[in-house]
C-alpha cells in the first residue's frame, strides 16, 4: 500500500524526507519484518528483536550500551551515527555488521533492514521528533529519550508518524521501572498511608563546561528540561491517588512557577538556571519544586496524613535510599534500570500493548513543561492544565 509523506511541516524535516525513497515496496517490507516478532512470540524462544542507537553520546556509551548487553528481549544490531568510524568500533564490540551502521541522514534506508525491530533516540532533546517521525516512516518502533520533545506541537508530530506507520513510542523514562518507584506507585495507588498530599524536592547540579545542554536551539529550554522532568514525573506517580479516577494519569490541573535571577548569565544565555515550581494536584495536593544547574539536589519527598516516603538520592542510575515512615526500604534492585526498562517495550511490542510509559505519557509531561515556562514568563501566574 502506498502511504503519503509525512504530515508535519518543519522544512528541515521536509528537506529530509525530499530524499528519501521510501516506496510502497520498502514500506511493505517493513510492515512483514514487523509482523515476524508478534507471530514469533508463541514459539518457545522468540528471537531476540534488533534495536539501533540513534546517537553515541554518553548517555549510550555510559548506560544504554552496557544495558544492552544485558537486556533478554533486545540486542543492539545498529546505529546511526555522524561518525563512521565510532560505528564502526560499536559494531565490533557488539558484533554486528557494518552494514547496520547509519548516518542521520540515511535513516529512512532503516526501512529496508529487517535486522532492525526498534531505534532508541538519544540525540539532544530538539532532535528526538526529526530522529522519532524518520524511524517511524522507516517502520520501526522507537523509543525517544526524555524530554519527549521540546514542545508539545513536537510531540504532537511524533505521536501523528507513529500512528500513521502503526509504530509504538515509548519514552526513556527508566525510573518507572525501578523497585522503589513502585512502591512508591503502589503506596499511591493503595493509600497505606492515605493520599499523598504534599510533595517536595528537584534535581540540580553543577554545570561547568559549555554544552548543548545550555542552548535553547538543542535543548528547548534549561534544567527543567533535563533534570527538573524526573521530580515532575515523581509527583505525578505519588498523586495517581489524589487525580481523578477517570484521568488516572496524575498529571496536575494547573502550575505556579518563578524563575530565579541567573549567578552566571553568560552561561546560560537562553535558557534558565534555575526555576521554582508548584504543582495543583486534583484532590488538593501539592508539589513544591527546583531545579538548577548551578547547585546540587537529588530529593524526593511525597507526605500523606499517616506517613511519607523519602528518596535521597532520588533519581540515580542506582544507589537510590528510600525511607519511609515505617523505616528504611530495601528492595532488591536489579542490575540496570535501562534493562528493565528496554526489555519492557520489547514485551510490549510482541504483545500488542502499548508502553506504560508511552508517547501519551512524553507528551502530557510536555505540556506541564510548557505551562511551567508560561507562568515563569507571566511573573508567576496560575496555568491551568488540560493535559
Ligand atoms: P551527549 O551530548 O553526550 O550525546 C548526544 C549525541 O547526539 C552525540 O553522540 C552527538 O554526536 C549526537 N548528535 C547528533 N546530532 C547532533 C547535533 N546536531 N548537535 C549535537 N549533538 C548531536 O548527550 P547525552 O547525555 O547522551 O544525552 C542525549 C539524550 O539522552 C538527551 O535527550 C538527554 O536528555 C537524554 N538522557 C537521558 C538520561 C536518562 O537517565 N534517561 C540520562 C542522560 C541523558
Amino acid at each position: 500500500m502506498k502511504k503519503n509523506h509525512p504530515p508535519f511541516g518543519l522544512a528541515t524535516r521536509r528537506s529530509f524526507f525530499r530524499q528519501v525513497s521510501v516506496g510502497a515496496a520498502a514500506l511493505s517490507l517493513t510492515t512483514r519484518v514487523r509482523a515476524q516478532p508478534s507471530s514469533a512470540a508463541s514459539a518457545a524462544a522468540p528471537r531476540k528483536l534488533g534495536i539501533a542507537l540513534v546517537g553515541l553520546g554518553g548517555y549510550a556509551t555510559g548506560q544504554l550500551a552496557p544495558a544492552l548487553r544485558l537486556t533478554q528481549g533486545v540486542e543492539l544490531r545498529g546505529v546511526v551515527t555522524g561518525s563512521l568510524e565510532k560505528g564502526r568500533k560499536w559494531a565490533q564490540d557488539f558484533g554486528f555488521s557494518e552494514k547496520n551502521i547509519y548516518s542521520y541522514d540515511k535513516m529512512s534506508r532503516l526501512a529496508d533492514n529487517p535486522d532492525i525491530d526498534l531505534v532508541y533516540v538519544v540525540t539532544p532533546n530538539a532532535l528526538h521528533p526529526e530522529h522519532t517521525i524518520a524511524a517511524a516512516w522507516a517502520g520501526k518502533h522507537v523509543i525517544s529519550e526524555k524530554p519527549m520533545a521540546t514542545t508539545v506541537a513536537d510531540c504532537n508530530a511524533m505521536l501523528a508518524a507513529c500512528r500513521a506507520n502503526k509504530v509504538k513510542l515509548s519514552i526513556g523514562y527508566r525510573l518507572q521501572f525501578e523497585p522503589h518507584f513502585n512502591e512508591l506507585k503502589r503506596l499511591a495507588r493503595e493509600k497505606d498511608f492515605g493520599p499523598f498530599m504534599k510533595m517536595s524536592g528537584g534535581l540540580s547540579f553543577k554545570m561547568t563546561r559549555p554544552q548543548w545542554r545550555a542552548e535553547r536551539k538543542l535543548a528547548g529550554g534549561g534544567p527543567l528540561m533535563d533534570l527538573g522532568i524526573y521530580a515532575l514525573q515523581a509527583a505525578c506517580m505519588a498523586a495517581d491517588s489524589t487525580s481523578s479516577p477517570q484521568a488516572g494519569s496524575g498529571a496536575p490541573v494547573a502550575v505556579t512557577a518563578r524563575e530565579l535571577p541567573k549567578q552566571r548569565p553568560e552561561f546560560f544565555r537562553d535558557v534558565e538556571e534555575t526555576i521554582e515550581w508548584t504543582m495543583e494536584f486534583a484532590g488538593g495536593a501539592r508539589g513544591e519544586f527546583s531545579t538548577s544547574y548551578n547547585q546540587g539536589l537529588d530529593l524526593f519527598r511525597a507526605e500523606a496524613e499517616k506517613g511519607w516516603i523519602e528518596f535521597a538520592p532520588a533519581f540515580q542510575y542506582g544507589g537510590l535510599k528510600v525511607v519511609t515512615s515505617k523505616g528504611p526500604f530495601t528492595p532488591a534492585v536489579p542490575p540496570s534500570q535501562q534493562a528493565g526498562q528496554i526489555d519492557d517495550f520489547a514485551r510490549c511490542i510482541r504483545e500488542g500493548r502499548e508502553s506504560p510509559v508511552s508517547g501519551a505519557m512524553g507528551r502530557r509531561d510536555m505540556v506541564i513543561i510548557e505551562a511551567i515556562y508560561k507562568s515563569a514568563a507571566q511573573g508567576g501566574k496560575r496555568i491551568e492544565i488540560n493535559a
